[in-house]
């Protein structure tokens, strides 16, 4: 079954009726890239850039970084890869970096707050991002966005920075396109705003469940809770996907939810065509794709839409999958 999968690798991920998806890989290090190209990606839609600052003793250094970036962006070749910056805080620590004791770390001092509010730290790590984009195709993403102060006050830090490179006659991408996570509920609502900011979404699931829920990720207590099915989450998908098609800005979905093949009737009938998952899914993801037909996939995720609970859209997701071989 394995060696079978592994022959889809270099195939096209297509449905029976023509509707073509473009998977590509989450990662947080060079060897899960190369996991993710073995199993076909096409490009990293989500570098998780954490772990590059995980397990040390200290930040990595910008030469450091910029290594790592460029690395990346140059196996990915002619695809694009997303670098998403420093996301820690709420589930992930640093032991070098004294984040406070807070009662509720996954609403506290987190991903781009901290940036921001660490502007030296920020600097380095987009200088060494804008630098990789001369050596391929390289996106630039934020995580945990809020507001529109927040993405305005990025961007223009971003726009600090390159001015420096212009003064030191360092080459980059000056048109890199600049992306945010959607993940956080006042992002959705505020979507049609922020969508005049960016290049592009891409939908957190992962976060995004545990905030429209209500029900923190790493609780066991709630985890049956934890629903991505839920009628307000796939409710918040429609609106950004909406406000992103309004303003003509690309989306796609980058949290566990695109790794979990019954989903993909949603995607087809909400147009999102980009997806990007741990390697490992990768296959059976694409596996599915051939099996479906997309307008019989369309009318099932329309009835989803109908229902009124977590469990009835489960239901059908999962039977229209075991269907569809
Ligand atoms: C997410 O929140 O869905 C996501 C992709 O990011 P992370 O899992 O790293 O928080
Ligand atoms: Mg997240």
């Amino acid at each position: 079954k394995k060696e079978q999968l592994e022959l889809l690798a270099t195939v096209e991920a297509i449905t029976k009726d023509g509707a073509s998806l473009h998977l590509a890989g989450n990662i947080s290090s060079v060897k899960e890239l190369d996991m993710a190209l073995k199993y076909g990606a096409e490009g990293v839609g989500l570098f998780r850039t954490e772990f590059l600052y995980m397990d040390r003793h200290s930040f990595p250094t910008e030469e450091e970084q910029f290594e790592v970036y460029k690395l990346v962006a140059e196996k990915v070749g002619s695809n694009s890869v997303v670098i998403r910056t420093l996301d820690i805080g709420g589930d992930k620590h640093l032991d070098y970096f004294q984040l406070p004791e807070e009662q509720n770390p996954f609403l506290g001092y987190r991903a781009i707050r901290i940036s921001l509010d660490r502007k030296d730290m920020f600097k380095t790590q987009l200088t060494a991002i804008l630098r990789a984009s001369h050596f391929g195709n390289v996106k630039l993403m934020f995580p945990m966005i809020s507001s529109v102060e927040e993405v305005q006050a990025a961007k223009a830090i971003l726009n600090e920075v390159k001015n420096e490179l212009d003064e030191q006659g360092i080459p980059y991408n000056h048109k890199i396109p600049v992306g945010i996570m959607i993940e956080v509920p006042a992002a959705v609502m505020i979507a049609e705003l922020l969508a005049e900011e960016v290049d592009f979404f891409s939908i957190g699931t992962n976060d995004l469940v545990q905030y429209v829920l209500a029900v923190d990720r790493m609780n066991e207590q709630i985890a049956h809770m934890y629903h991505p099915y839920h009628p307000a989450v796939l409710r918040m998908i429609r609106m950004t996907v909406q406000a992103a098609r309004d303003v003509g800005i690309d989306v796609s979905v980058c949290g566990e939810m695109a790794a979990d093949e019954r989903s993909l009737p949603l995607w087809l009938e909400l147009g999102i065509r980009t997806l990007s998952m741990s390697p490992q899914a990768l296959l059976r993801v694409k596996h599915r794709t051939l099996n479906t037909l997309a307008a019989e996939a369309k009318e099932t995720a329309k009835a989803c839409f109908r229902h009124r609970t977590s469990l009835q859209t489960e239901e059908l997701l999962s039977a229209f999958a075991v269907r569809s071989g």
